[in-house]
């Protein structure tokens, strides 16, 4: 097939998936990562950016990325076995591996590479891996990738996930593998009541808490810490709460060297660039100095849970930072999300594949750097488009 042929050909895909409203497109976002941006051109209030504590652009997180790129260039020049590894890959690998509560840790490019180097690495055709049915994209491709049979059990259900567990033929291994804070709906695995019953069944646990990691918790070591408990392995990713790029595996000294020698998304691949290094040491620095700014988050992300509920969102089972205003259908989010964003605020409208079909939201991620006025704002400017019932039992649009 030529170039041209084959651009024909998709763009009736591409066709199909506007008429089905589900085409995307980006934005363009301009200047320092806070609390207001440049979306478009337009100035808004940032509502869709994961940069919780606002690490990203606060100077002695930019300063430190400067410094390393000055002292060791900007490049790790290639992957970690070959010339890759740097003295602060490994700084900060125990810098991690002390915050997080494990005797070691592994940094991945992306959080997306450390899910799949973790799965494939742990579970082939032998082995069982039990999966919460709204984990991230990146845990269900590995979960494909790796061979392994896989389980789907109901959200945050303990019963289906005993009786997915009891179903199980014995195999070699079996994995069992949660979002700590899950991405587009803000709640929280229940840990406590999850992690007993695979234990019963002597499976490992696997928490991703790249959304927790920093916040959650007395002292902001995430999901796992919130609800007093451990995991085998924690997943946390530093282009979150750390302002920064790539993400890490927290785990034992044998699992880290097992990943060092079979992870695939680790071992073939470009190691982590010393800019984004400089800038995650730092921000951890910081969090354990300035616990204020994990608090304000949980202040702000609590005004506006309340504030849309009050006006009629559903919020859904949102309890943490990540909060969405679920309207069902994939038009009525999408407007909703142009409306707010003629008035200023940027949100993201999701769908389906993000999120289940007929489940499409705006999803609003404050940051600590929002102030009580900005999240007002937020409420004020998505209650004038919110579905109120009106007197008659219709529901109109205001
Ligand atoms: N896990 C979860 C729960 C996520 O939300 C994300 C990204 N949004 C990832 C993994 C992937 O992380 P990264 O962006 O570093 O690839």
């Amino acid at each position: 097939m030529s170039a041209a042929g084959l651009d024909h050909q998709l763009e009736r895909e591409l066709d199909g998936l506007r008429d089905a409203g589900l085409l995307r497109h980006m934005r363009r976002v301009e200047g320092r990562p806070g609390p207001r941006m440049l979306v478009d051109g337009r100035d808004c209030l940032m509502l869709a950016s994961s940069n919780y504590l606002d690490f990203a652009g606060d100077p002695r997180v930019v300063d430190a990325a400067a410094a390393a790129a000055e002292e060791f260039g900007t490049a790790a020049a290639g992957s970690r076995l070959i010339n890759g590894n740097l003295m602060l890959h490994e700084s900060l690998e125990e810098e991690l591996a002390a915050f997080a509560g494990f005797d070691s840790s592994l940094v991945f490019s992306t959080g997306y590479m450390a899910n799949l180097g973790v799965l494939t690495a742990l579970c082939g055709p032998d082995d069982l891996i039990v999966s919460d049915e709204l984990n991230h994209a990146s845990i269900i491709d590995a979960c494909r990738l790796s061979g392994a049979s896989t389980r789907v059990f109901r959200h945050n259900d303990p019963e289906h996930l005993a009786e997915v567990l009891e179903g199980a033929d014995p195999r070699r291994r079996t994995v069992l593998v949660l979002d700590g804070v899950f991405s587009m709906d803000g709640d929280v695995a229940p840990l406590r009541d999850l992690i007993p019953i695979a234990r019963d069944h002597d499976a490992v646990v696997v928490l991703d808490d790249a959304h927790g990691l920093g916040i959650l918790g007395p002292t902001g070591r995430g999901t796992a810490e919130l609800q007093g408990v451990e995991v085998d392995v924690a997943i946390g990713n530093l282009g979150k709460a750390l302002g920064s790029f790539g993400a890490f595996v927290a785990c034992s000294q044998t699992l880290r060297d097992f990943l060092v020698n079979t992870a695939r998304s680790f071992i073939f691949t470009c190691a982590v660039a010393p800019p984004a290094l400089g800038a995650a040491r730092e921000a951890l620095r910081l969090i354990e100095l300035e616990p204020h700014r994990r608090q304000a988050l949980l202040d702000r992300a609590c005004e506006l849970r309340d504030g849309l509920t009050m006006v009629g969102y559903d919020i859904g089972t949102s309890t943490s930072h990540i909060v969405p205003a679920i309207v069902g259908d994939n038009d009525r989010a999408i407007n909703l999300a142009a409306a707010t964003f003629e008035h200023g605020i940027y949100a993201q409208g999701i769908r389906y594949p993000s999120v289940p079909r007929g489940s499409a939201r705006i999803r609003l991620t404050p940051s600590c750097a929002h102030t009580a006025a900005d999240i007002a704002r937020v409420v004020e400017v998505l209650t004038e488009f919110s579905e109120t019932p009106s007197p008659n039992g219709l529901t109109e649009h205001s």
